[in-house]
């Protein structure tokens, strides 16, 4: 099979958008995309290879015009969800309808038509490590922190701790994936995300959106700002970061070889780009100091919150998440290439041109 006919829900957003823009790059794909935003893609509206409806997908008006697309289609990418951590606990009712009801609803017109489903699931389905369980743990045996698609447990805390709402979801929707696949022969693809990082992430509260964003966008806030660094309880979580273009090259090559892809989970991340949330946070600041030309930045104030007064009751933290990517290597041919400074500084770069830049200028 060759594609050429995409569905892509979420089309607008961060991932979204950096497929949209390399599929109609590439020039030899037809796709039609949901989102409730078009701020990201305003620059494709008007592509005759992008049909665009700015609205719900799964409401009942446009129930007709997805299920017309979907039998139309090669390929649906499912990649809207509510995936923001600071939402988890607070509208765990939302964060559950998006990333499982919807799936549902999605696969059931897609086992309809037999139709090959991508679906953005997260890393967050593995929780926390096995490692962190353990009393005097210090993540000095991988098989406790490493984390495979196909065998390493997914650990998740308890109901009450409503972070887990997200992971939960995306959990449930793997397995009614996978059930398609088995019971009705629908073929799959999903992939668990690390960290994604790069221009248009999330939005820049009381500029882009309100709210509270992820890590990214809360730094460079705090440094357009001019308010301090907030490390949640005391920033010792740690991260793997992978670059946008990165994660695109991966569902592109999905796309490009769908017989390595169908029937598979993959982590997309890198782990050669670790670093704990307080690292990241210095790094951030001083790619600030650089960009922006000035070196005050190299000291912007960093201070320590609690979990709770951050987020709120019933937040948890995942402590780290080490990718094992030797599946998409094998697989697909793929993994990362870029390292942890391009990634930051890129992203730092964009944020300051975009945002910063003109605050400078007016002070
Ligand atoms: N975090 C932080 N300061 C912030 C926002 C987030 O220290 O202003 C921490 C958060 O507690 C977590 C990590 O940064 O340990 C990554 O947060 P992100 O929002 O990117 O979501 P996650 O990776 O947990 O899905």
């Amino acid at each position: 099979m060759k594609v050429k006919n995409i569905v892509l829900l979420g089309c607008g957003g961060f991932i979204g958008s950096h497929l949209l823009d390399r599929l109609l790059a590439d020039g030899g794909y037809n796709v039609v995309g949901w989102d409730f935003s078009a701020d990201k893609i305003a620059g494709h509206l008007d592509n005759p290879k992008f049909r665009f409806y700015q609205s719900d997908a799964f409401s009942e008006g446009t129930a007709a015009d997805l299920d017309n697309a979907v039998k139309h289609s090669d390929v649906v990418i499912s990649l809207a969800a509510i995936c923001n951590p600071s939402r988890y606990n607070t509208e765990a009712i939302a964060t559950i309808n998006s990333n499982f009801t919807e799936v549902q609803k999605l696969a059931e017109v897609c086992a309809k038509y037999k139709t090959w489903m991508i679906h953005a699931s997260t890393c967050e389905v593995y929780g926390r490590t096995m490692a962190s369980y353990l009393p005097d743990n210090s993540y000095d045996n991988p098989a406790l922190y490493e984390q495979i698609e196909d065998e390493t447990p997914l650990i998740m805390g308890p109901i009450q701790n409503q972070r887990w709402s997200y992971a939960c979801a995306k959990q449930l929707s793997e397995r009614l994936l996978h059930a398609y696949h088995v019971e009705q022969h629908m073929p799959i693809t999903m992939f668990r995300p690390y960290n994604f990082f790069g221009p248009r992430m999330d939005f820049i509260p009381g500029r882009t959106g309100d709210g509270v964003p992820r890590v990214l966008a809360c730094f460079v806030t705090a440094l357009l700002d001019g308010t301090p660094m907030k490390l949640v309880d005391g920033g010792h979580a740690r991260r793997a970061l992978l670059y946008i273009d990165d994660a695109v090259d991966a569902l592109e090559r999905m796309l490009q070889m769908p017989q390595a892809a169908q029937n598979q989970t993959f982590n997309l991340g890198a782990r050669q780009n670790e670093i704990s949330i307080r690292d990241l946070a210095v790094m951030m600041r001083n790619a600030y100091a650089d960009v922006s030309g000035n070196p005050a930045y190299r000291s912007h104030p960093i201070i320590e919150v609690s979990g709770l007064d951050f987020y709120g009751k019933g937040y948890e933290d995942c402590d780290r998440r080490v990718p094992n990517v030797a599946k998409a290597r094998r697989l697909l041919g793929w993994e990362a290439k870029y390292g942890l400074e391009e990634t930051i500084n890129y992203t730092v770069r964009y944020f300051y041109d975009e945002f910063g830049r003109e605050s400078a200028a007016a002070e």
